[in-house]
């Protein structure tokens, strides 16, 4: 007892100093990317928390308990700079924490939404982060010590880099028992990257969210429209009815995206529905989110190049093995249109409908498909699109075993439940409309 009080002192003494000598600059010029001729940028970083009270500290909780016990200051950085910084967590719970087996991570936990992301900021530069010494792209710091009992304190140290544009960018952190549990609030950080010296440019304001979901018997519920497209392309011969309906042209798409735009509507996400469901989130008001089904060539060559045209973000569900076809985008495109902005989710391995398959089918059809997309466009895939709209039972089972969120049939009207989260609907635009007219039957719906 009396040793751990020593270590933990110890501890507490040693980042103490370290929090007080919190970063002021980068650790050298190698590190800063600048023009030659470019105005003087002197790296700061803002106040480090004050300590907490003795009385504010919780203890005991049964379980693995964390809370946030101070960090260092938010870093104003020039762009291409490196700093550290510091969080310390509190373990409130019962249990002590073990580096050998489960440890405790800081972990990435992105409320608007998502978690589990990586980072512009940092990581081990995978999936898109920079290299700047994380476990993995989506965990700042491992816990330092191999023991953290009740009552003591975990520093998480890790590195940040500031990216090459502009503007204030939002990291939340929270500690995570991998593979267990996530443990207390996600905190905020931020990096504010500046031109040079002068104040930091001001930041635009995200679109108001104010579109709460129902609540009622444990369950929540919000209408989202959800519109789902096939081809984007020159119509076809009046005589093929059945391409004709899932054909929507150019222009058709953009008198929609415009009709949209003029009617109030927001585009959202997968994982701002999930998110919404999952958590309790407010929505933008009038939420809808476009969806294009199959991974086609035209999809990428006119829905892509309107829709970035109108800054509008869609979900484009793939079908793994028809990428690289004839007729089908390439992986090139995938990751041209991810990182582009636009939400790749799975629509399968290969074009058939779960209703049906064995469960190992099943499992294969799905795990593989979020795998291999995942691969490809270098960010996680968490939400699918049964192809052909087929499900039954045990489909569930095989997508919540491989990581899936949420997943989406082809009917169904615009109320979403959290208690259908595996179950969700969409509403085709048929082509036999055409224009905005297209758009008013799935949004009655
Ligand atoms: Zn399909």
């Amino acid at each position: 007892m009396r040793f751990t009080a020593i270590r933990l002192l110890a501890c507490l003494g040693l980042v103490a100093a370290t929090l007080a000598l919190s970063p002021t600059r980068a650790s050298g010029a190698a590190f800063t990317v600048r023009e030659p001729q470019a105005a003087p940028c002197t790296d700061s970083v803002g106040p480090s928390s004050p300590p907490p009270s003795a009385a504010s500290l919780v203890s005991g909780l049964p379980g693995h308990h964390a809370q946030l016990y101070g960090h260092s200051g938010r870093p104003v950085l020039c762009p291409g700079s490196t700093a550290t910084a510091t969080i310390a967590f509190h373990n409130s719970g019962s249990l002590g924490w073990y580096a050998e087996g489960a440890p405790l991570l800081l972990g990435t936990w992105g409320p608007e939404p998502g978690q589990d992301r990586s980072s512009i900021l940092g990581g081990d530069g995978s999936s898109g982060s920079p290299a700047t010494g994380w476990p993995r792209a989506d965990r700042a710091a491992i816990q330092p010590v191999p023991y953290i009992g009740p009552g003591q304190v975990a520093w998480f140290r890790f590195a940040v880099k500031a990216p090459a544009t502009p503007g204030t960018y939002r990291l939340w952190l929270r500690p995570v028992v991998e593979g267990r549990q996530w443990l207390g609030e996600a905190v905020e950080w931020s990096v504010t990257v500046k031109t040079g010296d002068e104040p930091p440019p001001p930041q635009a304001a995200p679109p108001a969210r104010t579109y709460l979901p129902a609540y009622s018997g444990g369950v929540r519920s919000i209408r989202v429209n959800v519109l789902l497209y096939h081809y984007v392309d020159a119509v076809p011969d009046r005589s093929d009815a059945l391409r004709v309906d899932l054909t929507t042209s150019p222009a058709d798409l953009e008198e929609q995206l415009l009709y949209l735009k003029a009617h109030g509507y927001t585009p959202v996400t997968t994982n701002d529905i999930w998110w919404t469901l999952d958590q309790g989130a407010a929505l933008p008001p009038k939420p809808v989110n476009l969806s294009f089904d199959d991974g086609l060539i035209s999809q990428y060559d006119n829905a892509y190049r309107l829709l970035r045209k109108h800054g509008i973000t869609a979900t484009f569900y793939v079908t793994a093995n028809l990428v690289g076809r004839e007729g089908y985008v390439t992986q090139a495109m995938l990751r041209e249109m991810a990182a582009g902005g636009m939400d790749i989710q799975s629509h399968a391995v290969d074009h058939v409908s779960l209703a049906g398959a064995t469960p190992e089918a099943q499992r294969y059809q799905a795990c593989s498909a979020r795998r291999i997309l995942s691969e490809w466009i270098g960010k996680d895939v968490r939400h699918f699109a049964y192809p052909a709209g087929g499900y039954d039972e045990s489909a569930f089972d095989a997508l919540a075993s491989c990581g899936y969120l949420s997943a989406y049939w082809t009917a169904g009207g615009s109320l979403q439940r959290s208690d259908r989260t595996l179950l969700l609907s969409r509403e085709r635009v048929r082509g036999l409309a055409r224009g905005a007219a297209a758009l008013l039957v799935p949004l009655s719906r």
